[in-house]
């Protein structure tokens, strides 16, 4: 933050004064108005696209007071960027403070927020039965309430958002424009009487008491409930009720990923979760996220829930509608993405009609419009802080900071996890997750994004990044806009996303282990120690490369990987792959004879063999399925490493044998699956040492891996060595677009 040094004012000076950031929807202005008037000064504030704008004036002490508070006393989900305040001449007479009418201008590089979890004021009202908000399911206020999934255009100003087609009612005005209202220009405020409305679709029923009724008894009875939430529709059912569960999964089509639990309340939550003190506050932050935490034996919840995972996905009620809902029950209800395998989100009431009507057995919809979809984030506390899963409600579109001006860069993310960015000088906007681009609606999704963040920051892309794999949908699109493109392997982008997030120049050893990613060789890269500097990178070190038979389709299927592996050393398929002999024979003769078995370096891949050896999973449901048991089995720990050949390619073929070895000996799973988490973090710390570089740092989905993680970070720094984290953003492809971002930047 910059600041101009103090200077002695005048009696009756005035300044002029432009505050950058997260300043709109936050109740700047307010707050600002207030101050001016607490310290009896005149003048003016308004919201511009540049930011908070406005002119003091007053006596020279209070004047300096008002400098000084203005950001120490800012409120607390407004982050200042920047604050300039310059000597001008006085206006005589002046006797009022005033906040201006918001004036549309060109420049729109003012920060959009996040949508806020309801905040405990707005909480009472709709708990108390003499408030004329009881039970009101759109009650919101300058502290909280939907923002990014209502917001159509800059400035922050009801006709611009999903609002404008409610106009409120004097009681609404009445609050919106006094200043020592909690609800002073916070644009989405309604009543009961002028605002939004919910309703069951197909029935009659429109008081809120009757639907909230209706709807409880359909989750209590065992049924699927669609809900209209804030950044797109959920599916509802208790969470408890194993027939209920095993039927949203047969629906939805989703076989065994885990599904997020809500919770009525932290007290009901805290029955099933072990949950500590800084995980409560990220419970119950404005955000709300989806948390992972620790399952409690015996609970009571629905084994379907997240199956063979000692995790759940617990969140607290995030809006007034999960509030009243919730408030129902005193056991936690299953809250997933209201969308069909591998698609986008509902967001439209037709959309649910269309595509939810064969997963729920009831809609409950409102007639406020979501502008676009957000999904709940996931994140998790980790020995080294929070970390991201997945970026959406809550921290979309928070803007990361650089410190050197960027040039204008769009950058398109990979395939997995997608996300995409666009840079505009010091900060660049990553989007909410979009997902997979497997399926046409994903893919749809894409482009609504695509179009949807740059149009809305007013964006015009100098230069395109995407991935360098030709063929993802991704790069495809960008090589459409003719526009400089610029190509960034897969893996470099990992380690340069966590460069962007601590502005890192370098040099500096990243290691980015994940599941796949095309390598400037043209083979599949995923096990990669990469010298990066500035925008550049070297490949110093990485796995040895193994045959993938089948390609992507070994992805879902570990024991092709497997297969692959002891293909690679010449060892016998001894395991219980499950293969027909004639497959068998087939995938032989392709490894051979190199036909569709692509050569990989995939840590990613590296576990899923090891777990289809020790008989963990054979054929998954999602990718990381197998990966993930091998974890889980080794309780956290690490054991003594295993042999392995250390070089310029890490041979893993020592490792195996012993693996192989360990398991027809007996050993346990739990002391193989330790001993091979021990033996990724020696090698991690010996080719750091071998780098002869001081810094490290981590990226790619394989550090979802907690083990890998932590104790990799740890033994990384007890060998002296600075470890830089994926911080604000996920480890996994939901990185990238910054990745992507920073290369670009220093090839322009
Ligand atoms: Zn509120
Ligand atoms: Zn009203
Ligand atoms: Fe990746």
């Amino acid at each position: 933050m910059r600041q101009r040094g103090c200077r002695v004012y005048k009696l009756h000076d005035r300044i002029s004064i432009t505050i950058t950031g997260t300043v709109q929807g936050v109740g700047f202005r307010p707050f600002v108005y207030r101050l001016a008037r607490e310290l009896r000064l005149t003048g003016h504030v308004a919201n511009t696209s540049l930011g908070v704008i406005g002119e003091i004036q007053g006596q020279a002490g209070d004047v300096d007071e008002f400098i000084r508070r203005v950001v120490a006393d800012a409120p607390a989900v407004a982050h200042i960027a920047g604050f300039d305040h310059q000597m001008i001449d006085p206006v005589p007479g002046e006797t009022e403070f005033v906040i201006r009418e918001s004036d549309p201008s060109t420049d729109k590089s003012v920060a959009i927020l996040p949508d806020l979890a309801t905040c405990p004021d707005c909480l009472a009202e709709i708990n108390n039965p003499s408030d004329q908000r009881f039970q009101y399911p759109f009650t919101n206020c300058t502290n909280c309430g939907p923002r990014f999934s209502i917001i159509n255009d800059i400035p922050y100003d009801r006709p611009n958002t999903e609002m404008r087609n409610f106009t409120m009612c004097p009681d609404c005005q009445g609050e919106y424009e006094d200043p020592g209202d909690r609800r002073f220009h916070a644009q989405p405020n309604a009543c009961p009487v002028c605002g939004p409305r919910i309703g069951i679709d197909g029935h009659n029923a429109t008081a809120s008491g009757v639907v909230l009724d209706y709807c409880a008894d359909i989750i209590r009875q065992g049924k699927i409930l669609a809900l209209k939430g804030i950044g797109g529709y959920q599916l509802l059912c208790d969470a408890r009720n194993e027939a209920a569960v095993k039927e949203l999964r047969r629906r939805k089509h989703r076989e065994a990923k885990p599904f997020a639990v809500m919770f009525p309340n932290l007290a009901c939550l805290q029955q099933y979760c072990s949950v500590n003190t800084e995980e409560i506050a990220l419970l119950t932050s404005v955000v709300a996220p989806i948390l992972l935490l620790y399952k409690k034996a015996g609970a009571g919840l629905a084994t379907s829930v997240a199956p063979g995972n000692p995790c759940l996905g617990a969140m607290l009620p995030y809006s007034p509608l999960h509030h009243l809902l919730l408030g129902k029950f005193d056991f936690p209800v299953v809250c997933t993405s209201g969308n069909l395998h591998d698609e986008p989100i509902a967001t439209s009431n037709a959309e649910a009609r269309d595509k939810l009507t064969s997963i729920a057995d009831d809609i409950l919809s409102h007639n406020r419009s979501i502008a676009r979809y957000v999904d709940d984030s996931v994140i998790r506390l980790t020995a080294n802080g929070v970390q991201y899963l997945r970026r959406a409600r809550g921290y979309a579109p928070a803007p990361h900071y650089h410190r050197r001006k960027l040039p204008n860069v769009l950058a398109v993310g990979a395939h997995f996890k997608n996300t995409i960015a666009i840079s505009m000088g010091r900060q660049t906007v990553i989007s909410q997750h979009i997902g997979d681009l497997s399926t046409p609606e994903a893919h749809n999704a894409f482009h609504a994004i695509v179009e949807d963040l740059p149009r809305l920051y007013d964006f015009t892309p100098e230069i395109v990044a995407c991935d360098l794999h030709p063929d993802y949908l991704s790069s495809q699109f960008a090589r459409n806009l003719n526009l400089p493109t610029v190509q960034v392997q897969h893996h470099h982008a990992h380690i340069a996303s966590v460069m962007a997030e601590h502005a890192l120049e370098g040099p500096v050893l990243g290691i980015a282990w994940d599941g796949t990613g095309l390598g400037s060789d043209g083979t599949v890269w995923g096990g990669e120690f990469l010298i990066c500097e500035k925008g550049d990178f070297q490949r110093f070190a990485s796995l040895r490369p193994f045959r993938l038979p089948g390609g992507d389709v070994a992805a879902l299927e570990p024991r092709r990987s497997a297969l692959g592996l002891l293909h690679t050393i010449g060892q016998p398929f001894h395991f219980a792959h499950g293969f027909e002999e004639s497959e068998l024979r087939l995938i032989e003769a392709n490894l051979r004879q190199d036909i569709n078995a692509p050569l990989t370096s995939s840590v990613g891949r590296l576990f899923d063999s090891v777990a289809a050896l020790l008989g963990l999973g054979q054929v998954t449901a999602f990718e990381g399925q197998t990966a993930m048991k091998l974890e889980f089995a080794a309780h956290g720990r690490i054991g003594s490493p295993y042999p392995w050949g250390a070089g310029d390619v890490v041979d893993w073929a020592p490792m195996i044998a012993a693996i192989i070895a360990d398991r027809d000996r007996g050993s346990s799973i739990e002391s193989i699956a330790a001993r091979f988490h021990g033996t990724l973090i020696e090698i991690m710390v010996a080719v750091a040492r071998k780098s002869g570089l001081a810094e490290v740092a981590l990226s790619g989905g394989c550090f979802q891996n907690k083990i890998l993680y932590e104790l990799g970070a740890k033994r990384l720094k007890e060998a002296g060595f600075k470890v830089y984290l994926p911080r604000q953003l996920p480890p996994n492809d939901g990185g990238i677009s910054l990745g992507q971002v920073w290369v670009a930047s220093w090839q322009y």
